[in-house]
C-alpha cells in the first residue's frame, strides 16, 4: 500500500483544485492512502500533520470546479536550498510519503526534478545525522515524483495546453467582451494588457477569439516604428470602414525588436498622438486567474491526475521522472526534465533577443 501525495505550488490556476480532487481520488480508488502537502514546498520545509494532512474521498467533496488552489501554493525560498530540501526530505519520511505529485509551473517542477535527483544524497545525510531510522531509510531509498502543469500562461513546453489556460482565457474573452460594449458607445479605443509572462499565447488566443484590431506579443517583435505604423494603419482602415471601437491586446512581456518593453501605456499614446482617439488603458491583472475552472481544464485536470497516479505506481528507481501532459488531444508521459530544460531554453533565447532560435525551439517540441 502505497503513501501518495499531492501539492499545488508557484502561482495559482483555476483547475489545480480539480486536480488535486483527481489525485487523491484515484489514489484512494487504487488502494493507496492519499496525502495533500498544504502550501507548496512551504508545507514539505516546515512538515508535521498540519502541513503533510491524509486526504479522504470526502475531503475533496466541490473542488471540481473551484479556482484558486484550496490545499495552498507559495513562493518557497527555503526549498531553493538544500537545507530546505534535506527538511523536505525528512518530513516526507516521517510522514511515509513514497510518492509525491506536484501541481506547478516551470519552477515548481525544476524543484521537483532536483529533489528526486538529490534523494538519494538527502537520506544519507538523514541516516548519518541519526534523523531517520535504518527500517525508515530502507523504506525510502526512493522517492517517486510526477508532475503536472498547472500554469495559466500555457509556456511549458512538450505540452499542448496547461491546467488553467483555457479558463485564464476565457475570463479575457469575457471581459474584452465588456469592454467592447462601452467602447462601441463612446467610440472608443481600448488597449487591454493580458498575462502570460514571455508567452504571447493568451493575447494571441483572445486577440482572434474577440477579433481585436491589433495584438503585440513577444514572440513576434519588431521595431518601434513598425510596430507603430503597422497598428495605425490597421486601426485607421478598420476605422474608415465604419467600425466605432478599436480594440489592442497587449501581451505583458510584449518587446521589441531591440528588447524594450511595450507597455499598454505607450500603445495609448501612439494610438493618442497619432490617430486622436479617445483611449483607455485597461490592465485585468488577476481577474484573469480567479473564478471557477472552465469545463477544459476541469476534465484535463481529471485526466491527467489520474494519470499522474498510475505513472507514480508504474515507475521504478530507474524511470527519469514523468510530466503528465497532452499532445495532440492524447495523454502522455514527457520526461520532466527535458520539458523544464526546453521552457527554460525559450525563455532565455528571448531575453537574448535569439527569436529564431526560441521560435525553433517552440516548434521542436
Ligand atoms: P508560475 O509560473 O505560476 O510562477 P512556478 O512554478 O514557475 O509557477 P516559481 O515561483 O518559479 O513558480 O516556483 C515555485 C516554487 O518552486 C519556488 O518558490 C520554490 O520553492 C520552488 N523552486 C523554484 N525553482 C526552484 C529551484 N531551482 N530549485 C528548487 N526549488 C525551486
Amino acid at each position: 500500500r502505497r503513501n501518495i501525495a499531492v501539492m499545488t505550488s508557484g502561482g495559482d490556476a483555476p483547475g489545480m483544485n480539480a486536480n488535486v480532487r483527481a489525485v487523491v481520488r484515484a489514489a484512494i480508488f487504487r488502494g493507496c492512502k492519499a496525502y495533500a502537502v498544504m502550501e507548496g514546498y512551504e508545507g514539505l520545509v516546515r512538515g508535521g500533520p498540519e502541513y503533510i494532512k491524509e486526504m479522504t474521498w470526502h475531503d475533496v467533496k466541490g473542488y471540481l470546479s473551484e479556482g484558486g488552489t484550496k490545499i495552498g501554493t507559495a513562493r518557497c525560498m527555503a526549498f531553493k536550498e538544500r537545507k530546505g530540501r534535506l527538511q523536505g526530505c525528512k518530513h516526507l519520511i516521517e510522514a511515509g510519503i513514497d510518492a509525491l505529485i506536484v501541481c506547478g509551473g516551470d519552477g515548481s517542477l525544476t524543484g521537483a526534478d532536483l529533489f528526486r535527483s538529490e534523494w538519494p544524497s538527502l537520506i544519507d545525510e538523514l541516516r548519518k545525522n541519526g534523523d531517520i531510522s535504518e527500517e525508515k531509510y530502507q523504506k525510502h531509498k526512493h522517492l517517486n515524483i510526477c508532475g503536472t502543469v498547472g500554469l495559466i500562461d500555457n509556456d511549458m513546453a512538450t505540452t499542448d495546453a496547461t491546467i488553467g489556460a483555457y479558463s485564464s482565457l476565457d475570463r479575457i474573452c469575457k471581459a474584452i467582451d465588456y469592454i467592447d460594449a462601452t467602447a462601441n458607445s463612446h467610440s472608443r479605443a481600448f488597449v487591454v494588457e493580458v498575462m502570460g509572462r514571455h508567452c504571447g499565447w493568451l493575447a494571441l488566443m483572445a486577440g482572434i477569439a474577440t477579433s481585436a484590431d491589433y495584438i503585440l506579443i513577444p514572440e513576434k517583435p519588431s521595431s518601434s516604428q513598425d510596430w507603430q505604423d503597422q497598428m495605425c494603419k490597421i486601426v485607421s482602415k478598420h476605422r474608415a470602414k465604419g467600425k466605432r471601437k478599436s480594440i489592442v491586446i497587449v501581451a505583458e512581456g510584449a518587446i521589441t525588436s531591440d528588447l524594450q518593453p511595450i507597455s499598454a501605456n505607450n500603445v495609448k499614446d501612439v494610438l493618442v498622438d497619432r490617430l486622436g482617439l479617445d483611449t483607455r488603458v485597461t490592465t485585468l491583472g488577476h481577474v484573469q486567474r480567479g473564478g471557477n475552472a472552465v469545463a477544459y481544464d476541469r476534465f484535463l485536470a481529471t485526466l491527467q491526475g489520474v494519470e499522474a497516479v498510475k505513472a507514480v505506481l508504474d515507475c521504478t528507481p530507474d524511470t527519469p521522472s514523468p510530466l503528465i501532459a497532452i499532445d495532440e488531444n492524447k495523454l502522455v508521459r514527457k520526461p520532466l526534465v527535458e520539458a523544464v530544460k526546453i521552457t527554460k531554453s525559450v525563455a532565455t533565447a528571448i531575453e537574448n533577443k535569439d527569436f529564431d532560435k526560441a521560435m525553433s525551439l517552440r516548434d521542436s517540441e
